[in-house]
């Protein structure tokens, strides 16, 4: 691929693409100085060493293609191999905003193989039936058949639905009561996929924050905020999902986000939105649970919406380190993707394996025996890739890490939620 020399455009903040040229809707991408900071940050370089699997490479390829020096048919591959991680964003001295140039790139060509998923996170009934099926297809065995025989994007769908899947499915407007003395309350998010396959985490983040004396409200709320559509080239429906998700959480109680991609999705579209982590939430507010020690050699693996776009994956370390019986152990490219990447892993599978080969490998290596990380297509995705390499180490959601140390036993009242069964964990 060899793209004609750029057209000549004076670089700088004093030059701007005049309306109708088709870079005006990308800005931004102009700032891009070749300097190579961001190639060590990309998993996807990492993994392939090619220049058109880095981000300056994508920078080079999508200008190209926009300016006309490239037919758009010969940059689609390397643009949808990004897994849209981010990490390229703190590495690059000139702020190139590339998550949002990708995604408005997307969006010209739409959601795509991804549409049929798409269409189903925002409609609760069909939600619930598809994740009931998940379920059941995994515990009669069916997905393993599929994950050894089926196509390979069927195989990397199938390999991520963990065995021991539960949803969560609270009655809207549930109240569960702090246990006491109380000292505040939060909104619980619950997700999509979140609340069809990780139910045991959302239970795990109900006992732990009662716990900790919150009150806790689950307000109606949409199955879907539509950071998934941002990503797959759906922006205006996920503009509309997020709109919807914001509104069914007035005022400012902090609401409770289990998944840093929706965390970090729902903050950027409007930034004095209470989204919170749980783990920096409580980092905050301070431990006051009697937890008991559990020696354990635990990685942090810090989803990369956390890192890259909240920039707050230090304080939930910081409270994950100071865990009684915690060893923390430091793995390679712990900073890095795992390749889950929303749903990039079922896009492309084979890259997003290659990724999370490596992740597992590293994990290995560092003989963790657990590795907890808060979000939920990375838990989905690493514990698959555990999974498969036969790994004792197991993936787990940072509230469960937490959860599993607690003393304290939820009083009756718990059942007001209308939880489907108990369970904890994933991976
Ligand atoms: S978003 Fe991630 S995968 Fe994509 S170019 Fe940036 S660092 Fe690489
Ligand atoms: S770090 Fe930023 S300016 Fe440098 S090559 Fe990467 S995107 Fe371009």
């Amino acid at each position: 691929m060899n793209p004609a020399p750029e057209t000549f455009r004076p670089e700088g903040a004093s030059w701007q693409p005049t309306p109708d040229d088709p870079l005006a809707a990308f800005p931004g991408l102009l700032d891009c100085v070749h300097c190579g900071f961001c190639l060590e940050a990309c998993p996807t370089y990492r993994v392939r060493r090619e220049e058109t699997e880095s981000p300056r490479g994508r920078i080079a390829l999508m200008r190209a293609a926009l300016e006309g020096r490239l037919p758009e048919a010969e940059v689609r591959g390397p643009l949808e191999r990004c897994v849209l991680c981010r990490a390229c964003e703190p590495a690059c001295p000139s702020s190139v905003p590339w998550g949002g140039l990708l995604e408005r790139w997307r969006d010209r060509r739409g959601p795509g193989l991804a549409a049929p998923l798409l269409a189903v996170l925002p409609r609760r009934p069909l939600l619930r039936l598809l994740g009931l099926a998940l379920r059941l297809l995994r515990a009669l065995g069916l997905l393993g058949l599929a994950e050894r025989f089926g196509p390979r994007r069927l195989r990397a769908l199938a390999a991520a639905v963990p065995p021991g899947a539960s949803g969560f499915h609270p009655s809207a407007g549930s109240l569960l009561p702090a246990r006491p003395p109380a000292r505040g309350r939060v909104r619980l998010h619950l997700g999509c996929i979140q609340a069809e396959l990780l139910g045991g985490v959302l239970r795990d983040a109900t006992r732990l924050l009662r716990a900790e004396g919150f009150d806790i409200e689950i307000p109606a709320q949409p199955s879907c905020c539509g950071a998934l559509h941002a990503h797959s080239g759906a922006g205006a429906r996920a503009r509309e999902l997020a709109r919807r998700t914001h509104e069914a959480f007035p005022g400012e109680d902090p609401v409770i986000v289990l998944s840093a991609g929706c965390l970090a999705f729902l903050r950027e579209q409007d930034p004095s939105f209470p989204a919170a982590d749980p783990m920096v939430f409580l980092q905050r507010r301070g431990l006051r649970s009697s937890l008991q020690p559990l020696p354990e050699r635990l990685a942090w693996d810090p989803p990369c919406h956390l890192q890259n776009v909240c920039r707050e994956e230090a304080e939930a370390a910081r409270l994950l380190e100071a865990l009684p019986g915690v060893e923390r152990v430091a793995h390679r490219g712990a900073e890095l993707c795992c390749g889950a990447g929303g749903i990039s892993f079922a896009r492309q599978p084979a890259l997003s394996g290659e990724v999370l080969a490596d992740k597992v490998r590293a994990l290995e290596e560092a003989g963790a025996e657990a590795v907890a990380t808060g979000n939920a297509g990375c838990l989905l995705w690493l514990g698959a890739g555990l999974r498969r390499a036969g790994s004792a180490c197991r993936a787990e959601h940072p509230v469960t890490t937490l959860a599993r140390r607690l003393r304290e036993r939820p009083g009756p009242d718990a059942t007001r939620c209308g939880a489907s069964r108990p369970g904890s964990g994933a991976g």
